[in-house]
């Protein structure tokens, strides 16, 4: 004998009924069968919704009960065409009526008890039961409905009634005995021993299931509902969540208990005692394997089997001095709850026993907490106890396995997970089988930390970075196309998945939680985007709260530099070339790097200085690993190198500029560069890296440009004034240079704690004097490279490199 249920959406109308009915059909050819199912989806809370409209005297109840009425009728003509069809119409047209004359007692008496809800609810299961069983007859199947509420006794727990299973055993037994008919039972409903409607809680269909298959020691109970089985997660909250193949009764039961929504809680517990095997299956796509529950199931190398979250929790904590060492104070705290028929969804205590902290549910928050303080009015009194607290908005999310026992460093992975996605812990616990871990968490944070606690745990092969990318110009634009190009390899040979999940600049801003497309993001952008707003766009960025968040800044713009600091308290990670806010004053500096340090964001910048180049990388890591800075001297600008690379007697420095600036060399306002300012800010952040406490104006800077030519606003008024520079300025000392064989460099250096900036004139054996073009070289001599220091070179300019650094930011956030 096999019990099989069927839930709501599997029922949901005619269509699915057929579909459920062709795999009643297949299994009744092979064994005997008893069939349970819920009510068709979505009728139990229209049920409750008229019956409290009723209650309320609203009188709209009337037309919402005619249109349960219509689509119930609608359902069984399309199942039903043969000449039964007038006696089921009738049947379920008489139901009705009982049912509209007892809301309108309901509405009478404008009262709802919880008994009277009961009797409510049971016509849910009463109707589809009876249609559905009709409809496999004129299918030719020798179906015959049941009522359960015949032979599931209960008490008068009425909203969630507690089942007498000795009765219960006997009644079902007794009924269906060894019986050749095909039962299409009720699920959910049951009765008191004195014949009163009861029902088993809300989503209970699988638990009555499991009241048959224990009663008839069914060789199987299959559980069919709408997914493919019971997954790694709640695949509403985590897309990427996959059905469990094979999982152990303690394990389903856990998971179900901490939110699996897919099985109730108790229908484990009757299988459980008779080792009964548990199938959930997908009634629409039933070649799906789905998950076998059984006392033992294999254990494969994942180190937890699922994870499941129950919404909304408050906490509730009692502490104070009273609690340390006193006996009996648990059990005085949890009888008084006990007593108000709470239920206690998770306990933890610390081992200083100062303080008990427990979860509720929020409607349950306000009695448990007037309780408690009932029962420990005296002690509250005597200050032995502080008031107790009650913390909101919070959510469970419990980690399930039966593995963990054997494998050390589970908790260390997963609050690693929470701690990189700034994800705060309220509370934690862990029972001593160790089959499952539970934080508490703000609910705002739920959906985040799920995703990353799966992706950890069941997604090693693949990771997956939201990069939220902010200007599209050269870098951008370029880095964008570079993902574009890379990122199948990624997934395939790196298992990185580098989704970019915004783009925002001059036309709009566009946000796509499933990623852009990039072949087409400009044409996107125009279409589907939003108006340019950088301000909302940032909101969306920590609406959103998507775990391995990457704000990715291609602009030059103090604007944009100005959110990091919301964005990283938010764990949102920086990568920029963008200089500006690591050469801001020194106070903003130190807040935006302390705030990297508490929050599990990273800030990375390795572009800020030589584009592409491994300049501030090599640097951290050679005081990382204990060496010391002596000098640094570096040709840090691309612009500035060309111009000086030449300029000559016959190439004046205003002709030189206006040639860096055509191959795009120089920043937006090439005055930044020829004040000598870009390079400043460069070497400052390098010395800020050895741990200088330095700002902008202790750079000793070389200016390239006249007063005049620093007052300028468009590029045609500064190349004017550059013309007059020429002569003045730079003629002498080229010359001077020429006639020696030497060249003139603009140089960073550091040395001693002191920055700055110069032009400098140096001869052929000079390791700078070959340095030409946009390249940069970076010389640092330290304790360890003393006499021959270590240097890096190459481009230090242009968009293709510079993109290329961002983009191995990106990657070394998603490696970490
Ligand atoms: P039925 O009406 O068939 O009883 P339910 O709606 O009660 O179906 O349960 C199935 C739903 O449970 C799925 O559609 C899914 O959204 C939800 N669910 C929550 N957690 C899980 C999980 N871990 N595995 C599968 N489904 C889950
Ligand atoms: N119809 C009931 C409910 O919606 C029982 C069930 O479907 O399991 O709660
Ligand atoms: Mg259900």
């Amino acid at each position: 004998m096999r019990v099989i249920k069927f839930g709501g959406t599997s029922v949901q109308n005619a269509v699915n009924i057929n579909k459920a009915a062709a795999i009643i059909k297949e299994k009744a050819a092979d064994d005997a069968l008893l069939v349970v199912v819920s009510a068709f989806g979505g009728i139990t809370n229209k049920l409750i919704e008229v019956s409290n409209l009723a209650a309320q005297g609203d009188n709209t109840y009337t037309s919402i009960l005619k249109d349960l009425e219509t689509r119930h009728i609608d359902t069984l003509k399309e199942l039903i065409t043969s000449d039964s069809q007038a006696s089921v119409t009738e049947h379920v047209r008489l139901t009705f009526k009982n049912f509209d004359d007892l809301l309108h007692g309901i509405f009478l008496l404008r009262e709802l008890s919880a008994r009277t809800l009961d009797l409510v609810m049971s016509f849910g299961e009463r109707l589809s039961a009876y249609i559905i069983a009709h409809a496999l007859k004129e299918q030719g199947m020798n179906a015959e409905f049941l009522d359960a509420r015949d032979v599931i006794k209960t008490d008068k727990n009425f909203g969630s009634a507690k089942v007498n299973f000795e009765q219960t055993n006997h009644a079902i037994k007794q009924y269906v005995g060894t019986a050749s008919k095909l039962y299409i039972a009720t699920g959910f409903i049951s009765s008191t021993a004195d014949n009163e409607t009861t029902t088993l809680g809300r989503g209970g269909s699988d638990y009555s299931a499991a009241i048959f298959a224990g009663a008839l020691d069914a060789s199987v109970l299959e559980i069919w509902t709408d997914v493919d089985g019971m997954m790694t997660a709640d695949p509403r909250k985590v897309k990427k969540a996959y059905s469990i193949r094979h999982i152990s009764y303690a394990e389903a039961m856990e998971l179900s208990h901490f939110g699996a929504k897919v099985l109730e809680p108790r229908t484990v517990l009757p299988a459980l005692s008779k080792q009964i095997p548990i199938l959930i299956k997908n009634t629409f796509n039933p070649s799906a394997e789905g998950t076998l529950i059984t006392e033992k199931a294999p254990q494969n190398n994942l180190q937890i089997r699922g994870i499941s979250s129950i919404d909304n929790v408050s906490l509730i904590t009692v502490q104070g001095s009273g609690l340390i060492g006193e006996a009996g104070i648990s059990m005085r705290l949890f009888r008084a709850i006990a007593n108000e028929h709470i239920n206690v969804i998770l306990i933890t205590q610390c081992s200083s026993e100062h303080s008990i902290t427990f979860a509720v549910l929020p409607q349950d928050a306000d009695r448990a907490k007037a309780c408690v303080a009932r029962e420990f009015e005296l002690e509250i009194k005597h200050k032995l106890i502080d008031s107790i607290q009650v913390e909101n908005d919070l959510a469970v999310i419990a980690v399930v396995g039966e593995n963990m026992k054997n494998i050390p460093g589970i908790s260390a992975k997963l609050f690693t997970s929470l701690g990189r996605n700034g994800i705060n812990v309220v509370a934690i616990a862990q029972g001593a089988s160790e089959l499952n871990i539970s934080v508490v968490i703000y609910n705002v944070d739920k959906i985040k930390a799920v995703n990353a606690i799966h992706e950890i745990f069941f997604l090693s092969d693949v990771k997956t970075v939201n990069v939220f990318v902010v200007g599209t110009g050269t870098i951008g634009g370029t880095l964008l196309k570079q993902i574009n190009n890379q990122r199948a390899t990624l997934i395939s040979k790196n298992s990185i998945d580098v989704k970019v999940t915004g783009i925002s600049n001059i036309d709009g801003y566009l946000i796509d939680e499933d990623g852009i497309d990039l072949q087409n993001w400009e044409q996107l952008i125009k279409t589907k985007g939003h108006k340019p707003h950088l301000g909302e766009f940032i909101s969306k960025i920590k609406e959103l709260n998507l775990r391995n968040s990457v704000f990715v800044d291609n602009t030059a713009s103090y604007d944009v530099a100005a959110v990091y600091e919301e964005l990283i308290e938010k764990s949102v990670s920086i990568v920029t070339p963008n200089k500006i806010a690591n050469a801001s004053n020194f106070e903003r500096y130190s807040k935006i790097h302390a705030l990297v340090k508490s929050s599990g964001a990273r800030f990375l910048y390795e572009t800020n200085v030589g584009a592409g180049l491994p300049v501030i990388s090599t640097l951290k890591d050679l005081i990382n690993s204990g060496d010391e800075i002596i000098k640094i001297e570096a040709i840090l600008s691309g612009s500035l190198n060309y111009i000086f690379s030449n300029i000559s007697s016959t190439k004046k420095f205003s002709e030189a500029v206006n040639e860096a600036r055509q191959k795009g060399y120089t920043e937006p306002d090439p005055k930044i560069d020829l004040s000598g300012k870009d390079v400043a800010r460069k070497i400052l952040i390098l010395s800020r890296e050895i741990g200088c406490q330095i700002n902008l104006e202790d750079v000793n800077i070389s200016n390239c440009l006249t007063p005049e030519s620093q007052n300028t606003e468009t590029w045609e008024q500064l190349s004017r004034t550059l013309v007059d520079f020429d002569d003045a300025v730079y003629i002498e000392k080229i010359k001077a240079a020429e006639a020696k064989g030497n060249r003139l460099k603009y140089i960073a250096t550091y040395e001693n704690g002191k920055s700055s900036t110069a032009v400098k004139e140096i001869g052929p054996e000079h390791p700078f004097y070959n340095i030409l073009g946009s390249d940069n070289i970076i010389s640092f001599t330290t304790s360890r490279y003393k006499t021959n220091p270590l240097i890096v070179i190459g481009p230090g300019a242009g968009a293709e490199v510079t993109a290329a650094g961002v983009f191995a930011d990106i990657i070394r956030i998603v490696n970490y």
